[in-house]
């Protein structure tokens, strides 16, 4: 029996399985008749009487089971027991809600508050009779990281209630009941069907931001200090390895380059520290400027070739090599960015290509749309594998195999690349197979000519005033 059988139904089913059984005895009865009437007048009760009797009494249990299922008892059973289920599912919804220690707030597709979680309370100071049924800006005032009013079409929770997916941002400031100004880490997701609603998830990481804060303060600090007294080492030791100067024996000039070269690497380390720490707290702002690609890596590239012949490398700037050794015609290719930025993304790009090549070569060339400018570096060194390359461009990530682990590193340089690159609107990215070499690409928007002569005549009233 079926866990959901009512008894009354079991026995329906047996009595409709007899009344069949009797049917066919009844057809065999009519059958035997026909053959041989002496037997069939034997029987006291033609087996048809019995089979019509059988399907009336099990008509007759039928709809008395119905009727009982539809009587009201059973119907107020099913429904308490409904009602039952439901409370003990918003109970246990309820109770998650209230768990949680990050604010949650509700909203209908009107952007009216539906509920209001004990910690959202306590974040924002507002009590629950008073902020349901209220429009969420009254109560979820949302400012810029500056504190300055955030307009409408910015407001993470106006965007998703106006149809944007899920959006997450740790850089807002929200203004409690009391006036308090605080840093917070928000998620808002729409809610069910697009246009239903809103459900907004946030909570207060002041403290969290201001460690932040003291930390890259410190770690900005610190490397700058070093940075001085390390360059100061850097520079005595050149000047005693460099025989103009001084001089010393064959011994104490391996020592003594060896101290130079890790000198060379700590003030590599603090510059990028201190990259780094501008990155991260806003400070590394873009001068931008009208560069004209060819000629500026070109005057890069001459600052690296020593390094490069030094490890018997060859380094080799495409657009200088004619293929047909014709004279070739040099593509231009204007960009706007930061001086300063591109040449150092470039060094790091070019210097690690050849630090991690043993033999062969480097190569640099650019290719352009209308729109944009790909700088490629190409050498025929290491190689990545496959699974090191989704984590290149994080902070201090660093390949550690047999290849890798006599070379000196901070992991710090692909990672401030991807941060100066990001700040120039540009995007970079690598292609490489372990064993096979690698190519960095370094995407850049272009400008036209007619962008290049309009931003010159900006320019000039400005030199003239000056
Ligand atoms: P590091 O100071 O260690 O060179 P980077 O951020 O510049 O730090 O590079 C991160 C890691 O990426 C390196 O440790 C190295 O393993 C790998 N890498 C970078 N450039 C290349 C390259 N051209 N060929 C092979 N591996 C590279």
């Amino acid at each position: 029996m079926k866990k959901t059988d009512l008894p009354i139904l079991v026995f329906h089913r047996r009595i409709v399985g007899a009344a069949f059984i009797v049917i066919v005895l009844s057809l065999a009865w009519s059958v035997t008749e026909l053959i041989a009437p002496n037997v069939a007048s034997l029987l006291p009760l033609p087996p048809l009487f019995i089979a019509v009797g059988l399907t009336a009494l099990s008509g007759i249990i039928l709809f008395v089971s119905v009727l009982k299922s539809y009587s009201p008892a059973a119907q107020t059973k099913t429904l308490s027991e409904l009602v039952h289920e439901l409370s003990q599912v918003e109970n246990k919804s309820e109770i998650v809600i209230n768990a949680i220690g990050d604010g949650v707030v509700a909203l209908d597709n009107k952007g009216i508050v539906q509920l209001i979680n004990p910690a959202a309370q306590s974040i924002i100071g507002w009590d629950k009779r008073d902020a349901v049924d209220l429009d969420f800006r009254s109560i979820f005032k949302l400012q810029t990281a500056k504190g300055e009013p955030l307009p409408e079409e910015l407001s993470p929770v106006q965007r998703v209630l106006g149809g944007n997916p899920t959006i997450t941002t740790d850089e807002l400031t929200l203004l409690t009941n009391s006036g308090k100004k605080m840093n917070v880490s928000l998620l808002v997701s729409p809610l069910g069907q697009f246009g239903s609603g809103a459900i907004v998830v946030f909570r207060d990481i002041t403290s969290q931001m201001s460690e932040n804060q003291q930390k890259a303060e410190f770690v900005s600090t610190a490397s700058h200090e070093m940075r001085t007294p390390v360059a100061a080492i850097e520079g005595y030791l050149g000047l005693a390895l460099n025989p103009a100067t001084a001089q010393v024996d064959d011994k104490a000039r391996v020592y003594l380059t060896k101290a130079h070269e890790s000198a060379q690497h700590l003030g590599r380390l603090f510059q990028d520290l201190l990259d780094v720490s501008k990155a991260e707290d806003g400070r590394l702002k873009s001068d931008l400027e009208v560069i004209e690609l060819v000629g500026f890596l070109r005057e890069t590239i001459a600052t690296l070739t020593t390094r490069a012949t030094d490890k018997g490398l060859l380094l080799v700037y495409k657009p200088d090599v004619s293929e047909d050794s014709q004279v070739a015609i040099l593509p231009i290719y204007h960009i706007e960015a930061d001086p300063d930025h591109l040449r150092e993304v470039m060094t790091n790009l070019i210097d690690n290509a050849i630090k991690y090549t043993k033999s062969g070569s480097v190569t640099v060339d650019i290719s352009g749309t209308t729109d944009t400018v790909k700088i490629a570096i190409t050498d025929s060194g290491i190689g990545i594998a496959r699974e090191d390359i989704p984590h290149l461009f994080q902070k201090f990530y660093r390949i550690d195999n047999s290849d890798t682990r006599e070379i000196g590193g901070t992991g710090l340089g692909l990672y401030l690349c991807r941060r100066l690159v990001e700040s120039m609107n540009g995007r970079i990215w690598v292609e490489s197979e372990q064993g096979s070499g690698s190519t960095f690409f370094v995407e850049l928007g272009r400008l036209s000519e007619e962008e290049v002569a309009k931003r010159e005549h900006a320019k000039t009233p400005a030199t003239e005033t000056a």
